[in-house]
């Protein structure tokens, strides 16, 4: 068979990794038809084998074992970065991530001659700073726009767009920047998976009978809030990848509407069977507002329960639910960002994020991630 387009994803297992496997392949995706080659650490799960791609395990923070693996893939015309690492400093997150698509590109630039464009996933961490300086470094000023400058704290995402940028200015290839807001998708193998996690903690309340309260703060209950749908986030990247209108520019990518979890949380609690109660003010008034982690600390062993009562895929519980994520993003208002600059520049794609929410819990069920 022969192929438009050859793309190299890098973090297939992951929440956009996942979706880009998934529609890269079909028969009417622009660019196509598509050769996929998907990259991640660990053997290939179940639940991405469906997917017509070939599948490389590989550790792309070793460079050795990068260059083995990787530049035998003469053909490749297209890479998807779509993962990262995570270490307890933003300076060790610059020197690993940045290692890491270093390796890659000196695997890939030299030896694949067709290699046309680079995407690269980053997010409103560009526009916030680090999970490290949250609270210390001032945000830019909501709603994010993709001309608003660096921030001054280390960021590994700038470390990423240094080097595509570098790359680039070598003349061989092109490079488009992606940065969605929190993002509501498919992976029990991501790193911040915030919808799976809230689906876990339903689960768990439905199973102990209790209701499902939020752990968040009042002003993320109340405030406007966006996320990305991980299909929307990979179709703009396959736009940029194909369109000469998105070269060398950084995008933003969230749904299109705005939604307030106090309206998403009758949703959540709908899907699982489990009582819906108000935000307790009173509790963050008083100071006993409980975090996720205290919540759901020592909840391993009810989880191995609820896998085993209900028949699903074995799962730990650590996979599948990231509390401090959870109370990282829902522990105040939400920043909000423009779509402006993707629609002027040709990307209309939106979604209804209550819509997006129910389809994505219906996959996990599908899968049988979570009862
Ligand atoms: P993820 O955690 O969902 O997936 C990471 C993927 O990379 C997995 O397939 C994993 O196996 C793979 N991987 C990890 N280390 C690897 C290694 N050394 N070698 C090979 N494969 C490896 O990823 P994500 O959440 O899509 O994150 C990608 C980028 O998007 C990050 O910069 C992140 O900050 C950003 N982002 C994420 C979210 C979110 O809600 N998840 C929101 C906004 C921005």
């Amino acid at each position: 068979k022969s192929y438009e387009s050859v793309a190299l994803i890098i973090g297939v297992t992951g929440i956009v990794g996942n979706s880009l496997a998934e529609i890269l392949p079909l028969s009417d995706t622009p660019g196509g038809p598509w050769k996929v080659y998907g990259v991640a650490r660990r053997p290939q799960p179940a639940w991405n084998s469906d997917h017509p791609i070939e599948y490389i395990q590989c550790d792309v923070s070793d460079e050795s074992q990068t260059l083995s693996k990787l530049s035998p893939l003469t053909d490749i015309t297209h890479i998807f970065w779509v993962t990262w690492a995570n270490r307890p400093t933003e300076s060790e997150c610059c020197a690993v991530n940045g290692a890491m698509l270093r390796h890659v590109i000196s695997a890939v630039v030299p030896n694949a001659p067709n290699l046309r464009h680079i995407c690269l996933q980053t997010g409103h961490k560009h526009y916030m700073g680090p999970f490290e300086t949250f609270g210390k470094v001032k945000p830019h000023e909501p709603p994010f726009t993709e001309d608003m400058p660096r921030l001054d704290a280390p960021n590994f995402y700038h470390t990423l767009e240094d080097i595509l940028i570098d790359t680039a200015a070598a003349g061989l290839v092109t490079w488009s920047v992606h940065r969605p807001a929190v993002v509501f998708g498919f992976s029990p193998h991501s790193m911040m998976n915030l919808m799976g996690s809230l689906c876990v903690y339903a689960a768990i309340c439905k199973y102990e009978n209790t209701p499902l309260e939020f752990p968040g703060t009042k002003a993320a209950w109340n405030c406007y809030s966006v996320a990305s749908d991980a299909d929307l986030i990979a179709e703009q990247q396959i736009w940029a990848a194909v369109d000469p209108n998105a070269k060398n520019e950084a995008f933003n990518c969230s749904n299109g509407d705005v939604f307030k979890w106090k309206q998403l949380w009758r949703v959540l609690a709908e899907q699982f069977g489990v009582e819906y109660v108000e935000f307790d003010e009173r509790e963050e008034e008083e100071g006993r507002r409980r975090s996720m982690v205290e919540r759901m600390k020592g909840k391993e062993k009810v989880w191995e329960e609820i896998v085993r009562a209900e028949g699903l895929l074995p799962t730990k519980l650590e996979e599948v639910a990231m509390w401090w994520f959870v109370d990282v993003f829902l522990g105040g208002e939400c920043m909000l960002d423009s779509m402006n600059k993707s629609k002027q520049h040709g990307f209309l794609g939106f979604r209804n994020t209550g819509t997006s929410l129910v389809s994505w819990i219906d996959k996990m069920k599908g899968y049988k991630i979570i009862p």
